[in-house]
């Protein structure tokens, strides 16, 4: 997502291994959290040199290009689609990343166990931006003032997009359950302060549908979601 945003910036054009913010991009890439050792100890590992080729690619890929296109996995060319079909999108999910990075922030969060999903990390919030989604919807203050905004006046405490009622499903079990979902895309919202109309109340499965990762899309809204049980529901009633 990185390479790509420098190939956009540069007029899709590739980038050679001794520009400056090739090499920069390099120690960039080097210094995120997602590493192993044994990875930062090949030589070639995230290099000028492969950051150039991954340009290279980038730039060989995109459909104005006129000579031949290299070969690149799928994660390139769908990255390369996106870049093209969602050009402002992308760069402020880019420039998300780069803002995480350098606050520090991206190196404090830990792993989640459901940051990648059956698909892998190809969807728009790359394993990075997930954590830090997942990581603020873990902040315990928000839900708690979400919730209560929520139940304001005696309401009800149901799924935003199902209508789902734990304490009505499960009884003394359920009562007062519900899980806060980040409306806003984290590319969209950068490092900003969350709202609370940011998040919002959903059910267990849900959540999950919102946030299930599939290449070249990003997060689901619960408006999105709704719509698509809506959609679906209708198409088995035909
Ligand atoms: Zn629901
Ligand atoms: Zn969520």
């Amino acid at each position: 997502m990185l390479a790509g945003a420098l190939v956009v910036k540069n007029g899709w054009h590739e980038l050679r291994t001794h520009d400056h913010d090739v090499q920069e991009l390099s120690e960039l890439l080097r210094s995120l959290p997602i590493h192993g050792p044994e990875a930062l100890a090949l030589p070639n590992f995230r290099s000028p040199d492969s950051v150039s080729r991954k340009t290279t690619d980038f730039a060989s890929n995109h459909r104005l290009y006129a000579g031949k296109a290299t070969r690149c996995g799928k994660p390139t060319l769908l990255m390369v689609k996106a870049f093209t079909e969602r050009e402002a999108e992308m760069l402020q999910a880019a420039r998300a990343i780069e803002e995480g990075i350098s606050s520090g922030e991206l190196h404090s969060i830990p792993r989640d166990p459901d940051e990648v999903d059956a698909a892998g990390a190809t969807a728009i919030e790359g394993r990075l931006l997930v954590r830090r989604a997942l990581a603020r919807e873990r902040d315990p203050k928000l839900r708690a003032l979400k919730i209560k905004q929520a139940r304001h006046g005696g309401r009800p405490l149901r799924c935003e997009v199902c209508d789902f009622d734990f304490g009505h499903a499960y009884g003394d079990l359920g009562e007062g359950y519900i899980e806060v979902h980040h409306v806003t895309p984290l590319y969209a919202s950068g490092t900003r302060e969350t709202k609370l109309d940011d998040l919002a109340c959903v059910c267990a499965n849900c959540h999950r549908m919102c946030h299930r990762s599939r290449p070249g899309e990003s997060w689901r809204t619960p408006a999105a979601l709704r719509e698509l049980i809506r959609k679906s529901t209708q198409g088995a009633a035909h």
